[in-house]
């Protein structure tokens, strides 16, 4: 039976949501819109099955198929990214990361990562995290004035706490990460190093932002940003952590199962698999340098109104905007561009002075427009109506109509 009859409320609050989506410009950087055959295959009769276990070695019947899916989302993976190992299994970014604690540290174990005000994630042992309460969390960030990873400092730290092991990528940092130095002080120390590539693993397929590849050992990445699958998400070792620690492969999988999860969700690794290929194509390298060519576009409409940008700029999809100098909070911003018809997210600027709830900041991306074939001048005219809203609340409802009208000619896939 089809949705709209068996269950109207649902269908037509989908129904709802899908017109939200069209007539709204998404600038969330880690959200992004799928393809039809991304969703085709995540709805598909595949989320009946139960699957425990890895291809050919399951604790179930009747996976014949499942197995082959698995491994040719697996064997995909490997090759795009260049990767002897992968397990796809994660149910997404977050159990990834503490699959790669709980593979390689015991509990107490002194970890390493980016602290969440300045960009870093919360499983990368921030304090409300399980990542710094069954771990010893040390936490690097940000130089104060340049905004940029402070790797002097983040040395020093390396060398007091002697963490097993430490994660670098983030959340809101808006330029290209250093793999090597990362390299060089986790080598320094004798720890893991886990890149975890959530947002930008679209960007570093399309060879716009340099692969982790060769410097870490352990890479993990969601299938969901700017890589534009499913939710999901992905472990990989590398060459250079297989020569550091040949049995990662069975530890991490023994992580996943049966350490943390029981059955995988296959109609979601079918949908990476999806995903994965759409992703190895020349089309997609397109839309990875569309991405960095429009966030710097409308980084750069930004600060000719005035705005300033953490960095004072951006090398990747994502811009942070500190709001002091506007007089508006980034929650007050946020409200007032959801109102309009932009969506961003209010987000905590390194050293912010202001509480993390009413924040001084907002974070914005280019993947989801992009995605709808928005180009540089389309960045224009977006830059000028974030400008007018956030000067003027009353020119939201002008705004919003005129933000109608354009969402139009960029249909969702
Ligand atoms: C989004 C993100 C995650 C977590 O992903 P979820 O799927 O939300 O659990 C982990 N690390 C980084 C850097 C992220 O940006």
């Amino acid at each position: 039976m089809k949705l709209n009859k068996s269950d109207p409320q649902i269908a037509k609050l989908i129904e709802k949501e899908k017109e939200r989506q069209e007539t709204c410009l998404e600038m969330i950087p880690s959200e992004n819109h799928s393809s039809p055959a991304v969703r085709e295959a995540l709805g598909s009769i595949l989320t009946d099955k139960y699957a425990e276990g890895y291809p050919g070695k399951r604790y179930y019947a009747g996976l014949e198929f499942y197995d082959k899916i698995e491994i040719l989302c697996q064997e995909r993976a490997k090759k795009l990214f260049g990767v002897p190992f992968v397990n796809v299994q994660p149910y997404s970014g977050s159990p990834a990361n503490q699959a790669v604690y709980f593979a390689v540290c015991q509990p107490g174990d002194t970890i390493m990562g980016m602290s969440l005000p300045h960009g870093g994630h919360l499983t990368h042992g921030w304090k409300v995290n399980f990542s710094a309460k069954f771990y010893n969390s040390a936490q690097y960030g940000v130089d104060e004035k340049s905004g940029l990873i402070d790797f002097e400092k983040m040395e020093q730290l390396a060398k007091e706490a002697k963490p097993k092991i430490i994660f670098c990528g983030a959340t809101a940092y808006p330029r290209i990460f250093e793999w090597e130095k990362f390299a060089k002080i986790a080598e320094s120390v004798g720890a893991y190093l886990v890149a975890d590539i959530a947002h930008i693993a679209g960007l570093v397929v399309s060879g716009v932002h340099p692969s982790p590849v060769s410097f870490a050992d352990v890479v993990t990445t969601t299938t969901h940003k700017t890589l534009r699958g499913p939710r999901g998400a992905m472990i990989m070792a590398t060459e250079k952590g297989l020569k550091k620690d040949p049995e990662l492969p069975q530890k991490i999988n023994k992580a996943i199962f049966p350490g943390l999860q029981g059955g995988p969700h296959e109609n979601n690794i079918a949908a990476i698999a999806v995903c994965l290929k759409e992703a190895s194509s020349p089309s997609f390298k397109k839309y990875g340098k569309q991405i960095i060519k429009n966030s710097k576009a409308l980084a750069e409409e930004l600060l000719v109104r005035g705005f300033n940008l953490v960095t004072g700029g951006t090398d990747n999809h994502l811009i942070l905007i500190d709001l002091r100098n506007k007089k508006i909070s980034g929650k007050e911003a946020q409200i007032r561009l959801e109102k309009a018809g932009i969506t961003v997210n209010k987000n905590t600027i390194p050293f912010d002075p202001n509480p993390p709830f009413e924040p001084s900041g907002i974070r914005l991306g280019t993947p989801a427009i992009t995605t709808r074939g928005m180009k540089e001048k389309e960045m224009k005219i977006i830059a000028e109506w974030i400008d007018k809203v956030i000067v003027d609340e009353k020119s939201i409802s002008k705004v919003r109509q005129e933000i109608k009208k354009f969402c139009r000619k960029f249909p969702l896939p």
